[in-house]
C-alpha cells in the first residue's frame, strides 16, 4: 500500500515523501481510512509506530479541505492533549513538518515555560493546538483559548494520561469542547480505565490494534534489510563479519538454495554446516550436533529440515528467503530468544518477496524495524525479477503438433 492508495491530498503526500517516508506504517494504513471517514477510533499503539501521522495526517487533510475565508481568522480546529511536554513537542513538529505545503497552523502549549508567547499566538490565532492538560485549562481560564470549534479531539498516550492522574483534566477539557466531535483515543495498552474513559468519550468507535501478537517472543529484536535478490549472498556475508555474534540459523526455501550458501560460507572461511531433506540422516544428525556443540557456528536449514529440531541457546536465525507463510517466519524467529535470553532474528527480503513481509506484518501485528543503513539497499522502486524463459530465440516453445506427428516413436 502507498500513500496514494490512502487518498491523501498532494500536498500532504508531497510533505510524506519529503520526510522520506516511502510506504504507510500499519497503524496509518488501518487508522487513516477510518479517520478520513469522521468514525470515532480507539487506537492501540506504541511509540515508534508511526502513530502520530496516523492521526495527523488524516486531521491535516480535513482542515485542508474545508477551510473558511481566511479574513475571519483561524480558530482553533483541532486539539491533541498529550500527557508530557516532550510528547507535546514532538507531536507539534510532526504536524508543522506534515502541514508544510498548506496554509495550516499549529501551536503547542505546555506548563513549566513563559506563558507570553503562547498567548501571542493564540491571539493571532492557529487551526491545531497541541497542549498538557494543566497548561491548557490555565489558558481557557483566562480566556486565551475558545474550544467551542473544535472538530477533532485526540487524546494521546491515554495509558500514561491515567497514570499521571489527568484523567479528570481531560475529562473537564472535553467538556469544553462542542459535543459534536471527531474523537481519536491513541494508547499503548487498553486497561479497564482505558476502556471506561473511551465508553464516556467515544461514539461507536472502530478499533485498531497494532500490538504485537503473543505468538511473537518479545525478547527477539526483529530487523529486516531490504535487498536486491542478486547480493543477499554479499549481504549475508556482510552480516556475518560485521553484524552478527555467536551462532546463527540461517533459513532458505530450497535444498539447492541451502547446498549453494554453504559453499560460498566456506570459501569465505567460514565454519558452516547445513541439513536439508537429501542427506542422509546420520549426516543430519551429525550437523546438528556439532551446531549444538558450538563447534560450527553457522547452520544452513530448510523448513522441513529444521522442523523439531531443538536448539537450547541459540542467538541469531537469518532469514535468507523470507518465508511464504507467515506461521513459517513466527516458528523460525520463536527458535531464538528461548528462556530468558535475547536472540536476534535478521530477514533479507528482495522485491518480489514484499508481499510476504506485508502478510507477516500483518499476522504478528509488528511492523519489523528496517535497516537501510548497509552497503546493499534496494530502490524502493525495484520491480520483482521476472525470469525469462531460457532457450534458443528461433526455436519457440515446444514442437508444433505437426512435427510430433511425423515423428516415428520406437515405442
Ligand atoms: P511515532 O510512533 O509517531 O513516534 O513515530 C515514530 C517515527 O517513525 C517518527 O520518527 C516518524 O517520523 C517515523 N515515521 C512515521 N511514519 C513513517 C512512515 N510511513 N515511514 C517511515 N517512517 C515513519
Amino acid at each position: 500500500m502507498s500513500f496514494k492508495d490512502l487518498h491523501l491530498i498532494k500536498p500532504i503526500q508531497k510533505a510524506v515523501a519529503a520526510s522520506g517516508y516511502v510506504e504507510p506504517t500499519l497503524v496509518q494504513q488501518r487508522s487513516i481510512p477510518l479517520i478520513l471517514e469522521g468514525k470515532d477510533v480507539i487506537v492501540s499503539a506504541q511509540t515508534g509506530t508511526g502513530k502520530t501521522a496516523a492521526f495527523a495526517l488524516p486531521i491535516l487533510q480535513k482542515l485542508y479541505d474545508k477551510q473558511d475565508a481566511p479574513k475571519k481568522g483561524k480558530k482553533i480546529r483541532a486539539l491533541i492533549i498529550s500527557p508530557t511536554r516532550e510528547l507535546a513537542i514532538q507531536i507539534q513538529k510532526n504536524f508543522k513538518t506534515y502541514a508544510e505545503f498548506t496554509n495550516l497552523t499549529s501551536l503547542v502549549v505546555f506548563g513549566g515555560s513563559s506563558i507570553e508567547p503562547q498567548i501571542d499566538v493564540l491571539k493571532k490565532g492557529v487551526d491545531i493546538l497541541v497542549a498538557t492538560p494543566g497548561r491548557l485549562l490555565d489558558l481557557h481560564k483566562q480566556d486565551y483559548i475558545n474550544l467551542d470549534f473544535i472538530e477533532t479531539f485526540v487524546l494521546d498516550e491515554a495509558d500514561l494520561m491515567l497514570a499521571m492522574g489527568f484523567i479528570d483534566d481531560v475529562k473537564k477539557i472535553e467538556r469544553l469542547c462542542p459535543q459534536e466531535k471527531q474523537t481519536l483515543l491513541f494508547s499503548a495498552t487498553i486497561p479497564f480505565k482505558i476502556e471506561e474513559l473511551a465508553n464516556t468519550l467515544l461514539k461507536d468507535p472502530e478499533r485498531i490494534d497494532v500490538t504485537p501478537t503473543k505468538s511473537v517472543a518479545k525478547n527477539v529484536n526483529q530487523t529486516l534489510y531490504y535487498v536486491p535478490k542478486q547480493n543477499k549472498i554479499e549481504l549475508c556475508l556482510h552480516l556475518m563479519r560485521n553484524t552478527i555474534e555467536g551462532n546463527v540459523l540461517i533459513f532458505r526455501r530450497t535444498r539447492n538454495g541451502v547446498d549453494k550458501l554453504e559453499e560460498t560460507l566456506l570459501k569465505n572461511g567460514f565454519s558452516v554446516n547445513s541439513i536439508h531433506g537429501d542427506k542422509p540422516q546420520s549426516e543430519r544428525q551429525t550437523a546438528l550436533n556439532k551446531f549444538k556443540n558450538g563447534y560450527v557456528k553457522i547452520l544452513i536449514a530448510t523448513d522441513v529440515a529444521a522442523r523439531g529440531i531443538d536448539i537450547n541457546e541459540l542467538d541469531n536465525v537469518l532469514n535468507f528467503d523470507m518465508p511464504g507463510i507467515p506461521e513459517t517466519y513466527v516458528h523460525r524467529i520463536g527458535r531464538t530468544g528461548r528462556a530468558g535470553h535475547t536472540g536476534n532474528a535478521y530477514s533479507l527480503c528482495s522485491a518480489d518477496e514484499k508481499n510476504y513481509v506485508k502478510k507477516i506484518e500483518q499476522a504478528i501485528n509488528v511492523q519489523i524495524p528496517v535497516v537501510t543503513d548497509h552497503p546493499y539497499p534496494l530502490d524502493p522502486k525495484a520491480e520483482p525479477v521476472v525470469h525469462k524463459r531460457q532457450g534458443s530465440k528461433y526455436k519457440k516453445g515446444r514442437k508444433s503438433e505437426a512435427s510430433k506427428k511425423k515423428k516415428k516413436r520406437w515405442y
